[in-house]
């Protein structure tokens, strides 16, 4: 393989992030906040909401503010405030900064930052939180290139597409190959390595 091609094929970062779930032991302080989604840009999760209203394998949302809910939070670590890095640096260090973080960190921090949001409606994350999970997402979505830092490359010149170039009896798939994070750039990746082959 070229050595342009391995640099391409190189080039994206993956998007490291962290999705935290908070089980509540009821629903009467969120409630009250009169919302179902925040941003909070200046906290370590920057989204706070209410889990998805799903009925599945047994789970069942709540319905109304006394049952127990569930709180899905969003954290995407912020490596580099003053903006001297390029975005693909800061990944890499967004991710590493995921691996070194304990649990207990990110319980501390989901603790107070409940408590700075909700302690106003009533609620005592001592007494209101019944469980945390949280899922370390390190390599999670595909680079998306960013005005910022890349350049506008010309058709076919961009890195994932020097990258993907089949390589002999190889074709490369998967949503880096598109440089979209999403599950129809996916799709489209698979078919044309499919096609390729056949
Ligand atoms: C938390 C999260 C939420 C997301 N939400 C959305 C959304 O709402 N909408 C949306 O469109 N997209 C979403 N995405 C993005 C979407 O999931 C991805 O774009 C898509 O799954 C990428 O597909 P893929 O085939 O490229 O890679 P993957 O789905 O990662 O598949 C790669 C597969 O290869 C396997 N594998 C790895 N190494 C080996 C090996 N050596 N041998 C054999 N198998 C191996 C892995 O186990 C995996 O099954 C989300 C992603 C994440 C992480």
């Amino acid at each position: 393989m070229s050595e342009r091609q391995k640099e391409g094929l190189d080039y994206g970062v993956k998007t490291p992030f962290v999705y935290a779930s908070v089980l509540l032991e009821n629903g009467r302080a969120f409630g009250k906040l009169g919302a179902t989604f925040f941003q909070c840009p200046y906290d370590t999760f920057q989204w706070v909401s209410a889990g998805p209203t799903t009925t599945v394998g047994g789970y069942e949302p709540p319905r109304g503010p006394d049952d127990p809910m569930v709180l899905l939070l969003m954290h995407s670590p912020m490596t580099d405030p003053k903006g001297t890095l390029t975005a693909r640096e800061q990944l890499r260090l967004g991710r590493h900064k995921i691996y070194a973080t304990p649990f207990a960190d990110y319980e501390a921090e989901i603790r107070s930052q409940l408590q700075g949001l909700m302690g106003a409606q009533g609620f005592n994350h001592e007494k209101d939180i019944r469980a945390i999970t949280v899922n370390r997402i390190p390599h999670g979505y595909a680079y998306p290139y960013l005005a910022l830092d890349d350049p506008e490359w010309e058709k076919g010149q961009a890195p994932h597409e020097i990258g993907r170039a089949q390589f002999g009896r190889i074709s490369i798939a998967n949503s880096d190959s598109e440089a979209i994070p999403l599950m129809d750039a996916a799709f489209d990746a698979a078919w044309r390595a499919v096609e390729e082959q056949t």
